[in-house]
């Protein structure tokens, strides 16, 4: 309604109602104007009912819900269930243009503008986070891994010799499938042991020395990675960002769930200023807790966004923009530094609480004091029981994965390795009830192993990853000194959660150490 309306309403009702009511109608579009004037993330977030009305309005700006509309082309946002149509607050366009995802859709102004208004958002929210030098970004309906197949191909047009992506390892399949997806060859560059620690961190000159081997001008780019599974920490962004710089190689970082902890967004922040970083993607899931689809790449300038938006063929889903849109407005910027700030502070509780368990389980927790977002347990001395009969048995410890997964918990992992010239290897949490037990592995003479053989091979435990054979997969390292338990300590959890998952692993390893899921003894004494 408009002021008009409201002075043909007090004809109807009390002038004085009227008023008020027009006031409160003032201070909803009062909300709009800023959003609009600022383009930043509001002081507080909306209340959904704002957000409501508003996505209604900015729906009825778009062809398919104007009244009277005809449409005789081939796509007019056509929807026959009503149920979907509500589910997308009848915003059924898509973005972008058969040229250009972020292009405005012709067909779709509203949905267009909510392209643009989250990109300055999630800018926006970025900055906040601790990337102060992010000058640009898109919102792409791709998840991570597929984003950074759309960076490399981008880098591609601009870079045409560049064959190779020298990427520092870390053990995570779909950031590593990118590389092949691109149609581009990675080179591998292990990790090394931080002295004084149990972690693993970059090796910058073997980086460095990976380029100038094939020579940089065949180096699409140098990837690394900010967030990781312990005992593997950030990559030192801000060195290889020097040393990208030097050898004039872009630089193309992972930053998967890396915008929820400082840590990772100073070294990015860092990275930006003293070298070369031309961009980083960020999962819209991981960090701002919307349903899996979606990827931010951001940029401290360049042409490199444009590009990737250019290069996408096609009009996208809105979905991914759409969720992201709403979760800011929503959460604002308080709710946004507000999350932050708790999984900050509950991941240095869960530590504690974490080492308490540990000790009291003559378990130690490993030393990553750069990882701030996962956490590892030595859980090698469980493989070794005491006595005279007690054999060696570290493959058994995978049991406690699956323990913990009849226990109604999801996302610990349970790596398996030994030192360097003996058996290693890994098996995901729960392997016995999760799928990527049966996926491929190496053998050297047989693609197919039988389910028995998945995990040893020659005394090693190896997979093969896209046609490139890993050691000990899952560690990030060819070979480590013990066996873990990880835990993740992510945006969004809350203390309750994570108090459950301490008790449920306490269970878990009493039932262990019963020898529950041994063939031999204490079958029946699995936990249901
Ligand atoms: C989650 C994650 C990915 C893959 O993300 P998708 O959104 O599933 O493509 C890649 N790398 C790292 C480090 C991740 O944590």
């Amino acid at each position: 309604m408009n002021s008009q309306h409201f002075e043909l309403l007090k004809g109807l009702v009390n002038p004085n109602y009227v008023q008020q009511a027009e006031q409160a109608r003032n201070s909803r579009s009062k909300l709009i104007t800023s959003l609009l004037t600022q383009r930043r993330l509001p002081d507080n977030g909306w209340p959904e009912a704002d957000i409501q009305m508003l996505m209604e309005e900015l729906a009825s700006f778009d062809t398919n819900n104007f009244q009277g509309n005809v449409g005789v082309g081939e796509r007019e946002g056509r929807v026959i269930c009503d149920l979907v149509r509500r589910r997308h607050f009848g915003l059924t366009h898509g973005i972008g243009r058969s040229g250009d995802v972020m292009a405005e859709q012709p067909k779709a102004a509203g949905s267009s503008l909510i392209v643009q208004l989250t990109k300055y958002l999630a800018l926006d929210a970025i900055r906040l986070a601790g990337i102060k030098a992010a000058k640009t970004c898109a919102v792409l309906p791709a998840a991570t891994g597929l984003t950074m197949t759309l960076v490399f191909l981008a880098l591609k047009q601009m870079r045409p010799q560049g064959r190779y992506v020298v990427w520092s390892r870390i053990d995570q399949k779909s950031c590593f499938k990118a590389i092949g997806a691109a149609g581009l060859k990675p080179i591998v560059v292990e990790l090394k042991p931080i002295e004084g620690t149990d972690a693993i961190g970059t090796d910058v000159e073997g980086i460095r020395a990976a380029v100038e081997k094939v020579g940089a001008e065949e180096v699409l780019c140098i990837c690394t990675t900010t967030s990781t599974f312990a005992p593997r920490v950030p990559d030192y962004i801000d060195e290889v960002a020097v040393v990208a710089q030097k050898l004039n190689v872009p630089h193309v970082i992972n930053n998967a769930y890396g915008l929820q902890c400082s840590k990772c967004t100073h070294l990015i922040e860092t990275g930006c200023r003293r070298g070369r970083v031309d961009a980083f993607v960020q999962s819209t899931d991981k960090n701002f807790l919307v349903p899996v689809g979606g990827a931010i790449v951001a940029a401290p300038g360049g042409q490199l966004v444009d590009k990737i938006s250019a290069l996408y063929p096609g009009r996208a889903s809105m979905s991914p923009v759409l969720d992201l849109f709403i979760t800011l407005l929503n959460l604002g910027a308080s709710g946004w530094t507000g999350l932050l700030q708790e999984r900050k502070e509950n991941a240095k509780w869960f530590e504690e609480r974490l080492t308490t368990v540990a000790t009291k389980q003559g378990l130690r927790v490993l030393k990553v004091p750069a990882n701030k977002i996962s956490f590892c347990i030595d859980i090698s001395s469980l493989g070794r029981p005491a006595g005279a009969e007690g054999q060696e048995d570290m493959d058994h410890l995978t049991f406690l994965g699956s323990a913990l997964f009849t226990r109604r918990v999801s996302g610990p992992r349970v790596v398996l390795c030994s030192p360097a010239a003996s058996a290693a290897g890994t098996s995901p949490a729960g392997a016995a009830g999760y799928p990527e037990k049966q996926t491929e592995t190496a053998t050297a003479s047989e693609e197919t192993a039988s389910t028995e053989e998945v995990v040893k091979i020659k005394g090693k435990y190896r997979k093969m990853v896209d046609g490139t054979a890993f050691e000990c997969y899952g560690a990030h390292t060819d070979a480590y000194p013990c066996c873990y338990l990880t835990a993740a300590c992510a945006l969004g959890a809350t203390r309750l959660e994570m108090e459950s998952f301490l008790e449920r692993l306490e269970s878990a390893l009493q039932d262990y150490r019963q020898g529950a899921g041994r063939k031999d003894k204490g079958k029946d004494k699995v936990a249901k």
